[in-house]
């Protein structure tokens, strides 16, 4: 699929502020590049749109980051549904950013399934920021808990950061089965960027209340419909108070795997377990996450 073929397609990340008020947000939308993902694995209906909402929520949170580095984010458990993983790159000091992930489960869930039942009773949220030398590697884990991952997404921006947090995610198929996912988020900040600013209390709750009120009535439709631009969005949401927006940032499908590391991994074992994995004397990889087979032979790697 091509761009010129979907022209209203965009992989698109725009941070925003509400006017005159402490409140930041980002809003991401997903269109070639959540439908070349979901596509490539062709997972049942219901885990395509998980893995599609978690793929949003991926690229937003990462894209908060501010140095090159990797988040991934990791939903666990002991139920049916294994593991779900979705990982945000950026490299070269480059503003846009790069989306993966893949889904590990024994059976086919039933439609509408807690995500409780799907994960199990332990099952919990990982993210991972590794930001390389620059900053030390962080890891914080909350509960899975509700119908929906959006519950425990805000949890991890209350437990990480104390940010009062409001996430909305959607991901869903058009007439013509093309996916798209979408994820905003608004965050309380508790003083200006300046730090000066008097904060008037009762104005500053107010003023969460009524826009994460106003960010409740946002439809899904609203948020995949490639008519309405995230702009007009936003300001169809927030136009009483006024909303700035930022530069945008790019999201792109891009998987990181190398055959440089997997051959080094390769090369580490033993001739037997070569043989054991080598099928006409080529042994051949498939990556999790782009379904790439990465092939590679035997006596080349036993030199
Ligand atoms: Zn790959």
């Amino acid at each position: 699929m091509n761009k010129k073929s979907h022209p209203l397609l965009e992989d698109t990340c725009l941070p925003f502020q509400i006017e005159g008020q402490d409140i930041k947000g980002r809003i991401v939308r997903l269109g070639h590049s959540v439908n070349e993902i979901l596509s490539s694995h062709n997972y049942p209906n219901q885990i395509s749109k998980l893995m599609g909402e978690v793929l949003a929520f991926t690229a937003l949170i990462g894209s908060l980051m501010k140095y090159d580095g990797i988040l991934t984010t990791q939903m666990k458990g002991d139920g049916p549904f294994r593991v779900l993983i979705s990982d945000f790159h950026k490299e070269n000091k480059k503003l846009n950013g790069n989306i993966r992930g893949y889904a590990s489960f024994d059976d086919i869930m039933k439609e509408g399934d807690s995500l409780q039942n799907m994960f199990g009773e332990d099952a919990y949220l990982a993210i991972t920021i590794d930001q390389g030398s620059f900053m030390e590697r962080y890891q914080g884990i909350v509960k899975l808990e509700g119908d929906t991952i959006t519950h425990a997404a805000e949890e991890y921006f209350r437990s990480s950061e104390q940010l009062p947090t409001k996430i909305i995610l959607a991901c869903d198929q058009d007439e013509h089965g093309i996916w798209q996912a979408c994820a905003i988020m608004i965050q309380h900040y508790a003083r200006s960027a300046e730090g000066e600013y008097v904060r008037d209390e009762t104005k500053t709750k107010e003023d969460w209340n009524n826009s994460s009120i106003l960010l409740n009535t946002i439809k899904k439709v609203e948020l995949l419909d490639k008519k309405l631009s995230l702009q007009n969005l936003l300001i169809r949401l927030y136009h009483e108070a006024g909303v700035r927006v930022f530069d945008h940032t790019e999201v792109t499908a891009n998987c990181r795997c190398s055959e440089d590391k997997i051959r080094t991994v390769l090369s580490s074992l033993d001739l037997k377990e070569l043989k054991d994995v080598s099928e006409d004397g080529t042994v051949t990889v498939t990556c999790d996450f782009c379904k790439i087979d990465h092939k590679f032979e035997l006596s080349k790697l036993i030199d």
